[in-house]
């Protein structure tokens, strides 16, 4: 009779944010539901399953009773080659993310942002101009509240969905009603067994199930995506967005100094001075931003206000301080390559760089150009930092290894001149030395303002 009960529970793995929505889901919607985490669940999150009666485990796994769910929910977090994971597979049990899992419980409309750069930038400007134009917006995935848990507890009219390569490894029978593609660079390879097709497929999926009333947004001048379009049948309507390229009927281009957005009906005109934020890469995202809010209907002079007044967030190619002429920018979230191409591509004066960190399988070719062109020195932050010696030792002057933000902003310093730049832009993740990307941008910034 017990494993008659337990088998109609949905198990969910990992308690933090989204295992914890999902749990306080599935217990609103009377489905019965069992959360394993490996770990310690925080503070935080065991109130909330205590307080809702929800049933748990931490610290450990019990497989009998997990290889008995009908369903299971799997954190982004926990990689899909631990042994669990393979039997849960093995059994024949749907593994899916708690983005799957939530959208089964709203009407509201998505619009689902992914890529392997930009994605919170141009998730945060979308809730932006959708907020301030008045609309009743949530904005989940990847970012604060999960998606699942916003489900169970408010009633919003549309969200704004940050969705990673990991979260789109569970989803099946979600769509999204407006997708929008940013990019696909190599990142997580370590997770794609060093794959790139493997990750670009996975970031494909945002695709899977849109019909031709559905929308997708996506930007004209990544090469992969580029092909990928013009190779595939795409049933969603297509809006392009490129600063190579003008003239297209529905999308995003560049004429002159301005941007042209054309959705379905109208056509919104704004100078790139009027943009917050700045930078090639930021004229992408405020692209797929605007295009977006105007296939939500949004006036055009309400996208051009919030586009213009929008505050940039911390840690991605943010401003510090200037010190005796000295400018520091604090990009610690550029967590990979690609994310560091578009930071050294924007700076203006000579630079020293700041990188480094856990090393997921960088290819750092790309880079070589911008360094030797850009980069008068390079401190490294890291643990083991032999890979940028290999790679850059030829390219610079000068290299130095560091393993602390004080150290690292210290030895930038003594190398940097009046009018130079000092750039914190790793490539790297940060767990070398750090809590994580947050960690490594506050403890710059503090380093930053002892000078
Ligand atoms: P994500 O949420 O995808 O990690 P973020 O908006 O947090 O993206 O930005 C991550 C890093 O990538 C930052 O260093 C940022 O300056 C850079 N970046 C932002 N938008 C883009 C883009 N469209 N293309 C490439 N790099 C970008």
């Amino acid at each position: 009779m017990e494993n008659m009960k337990t088998k109609s529970e949905i198990v969910i793995l990992g308690g933090g944010e989204s295992g914890t929505g999902a749990a306080l889901l599935a217990r609103k919607k009377g489905i019965k539901v069992f959360l394993s985490d490996s770990n310690k669940i925080n503070i935080k999150h065991k109130s909330v399953l205590t307080h809702f009666d929800i049933e748990f485990e931490e610290g450990g796994h019990s497989p009998e009773r997990i290889l008995l769910a009908r369903e299971v929910i799997k954190s982004p977090g926990i990689p899909d080659d631990i042994p669990l994971i393979k039997t849960i597979r093995k059994k024949g049990i749907p593994v899916i993310s708690e983005i799957e899992f939530a959208a089964r419980f709203t009407s509201a409309k998505t619009i689902c942002i992914t890529g392997s750069n930009g994605k919170t930038t141009t998730a945060l400007l979308i809730h932006h101009i959708l907020k301030n134009a008045g609309l009743h917006v949530g904005l989940a995935g990847n970012i604060g509240e999960s998606f699942a848990w916003q489900v169970a507890t408010k009633a919003h009219d549309v969200y704004v969905l940050e969705i990673s390569s990991f979260q789109l490894d569970g989803m099946f029978g979600f769509k999204a009603d407006i997708a929008i593609l940013l990019n696909i660079t190599p990142d997580h390879l370590d997770r794609y067994n060093n794959d790139f097709g493997q990750y670009a497929a996975s970031k494909l999926r945002i695709l899977q199930n849109q019909t031709q009333n559905e929308a997708l947004i996506w930007c004209f001048d990544d090469p992969v995506l580029n092909k990928v379009m013009s190779n595939r049948k795409i049933a969603a309507k297509q809006y392009p967005f490129s600063i190579r390229r003008s003239g297209f009927k529905k999308g995003a281009y560049l004429k002159g100094k301005e941007i042209k957005i054309i959705s379905n009906k109208t056509e919104l005109t704004m100078t790139l001075e009027q943009l917050a934020l700045q930078g090639k890469h930021n004229i992408y995202n405020s692209m797929a931003a605007g295009i977006a809010t105007k296939l939500m209907d949004i006036r055009n002079e309400s996208i051009k206000q919030s586009l213009s007044d929008f505050h940039n967030v911390p840690h991605r190619l943010e401003y510090v301080s200037s010190v005796h002429g000295i400018t520091f920018i604090n990009d610690s979230k550029a967590t990979n390559v690609n994310a560091s191409w578009y930071a050294l591509e924007d700076m203006e004066k000579p630079v020293v760089w700041i990188a480094g960190g856990i090393d997921k399988g960088n290819d750092y070719e790309s880079l070589v150009p911008l360094v030797k062109e850009k980069v008068k020195a390079i401190v490294c932050l890291g643990k083991d930092n032999t890979h940028l010696h290999e790679v850059f030792g030829g390219s610079v002057d000068l290299m130095v290894d560091t393993v602390s933000a004080a150290g690292a902003v210290e030895a930038a310093y003594n190398l940097a001149r009046k009018g130079e730049i000092v750039l914190l832009s790793p490539a790297c993740a940060s767990f070398d030395l750090f809590e994580n990307y947050e960690d490594r941008g506050n403890q710059f910034k503090e380093a930053v303002k002892k000078l």
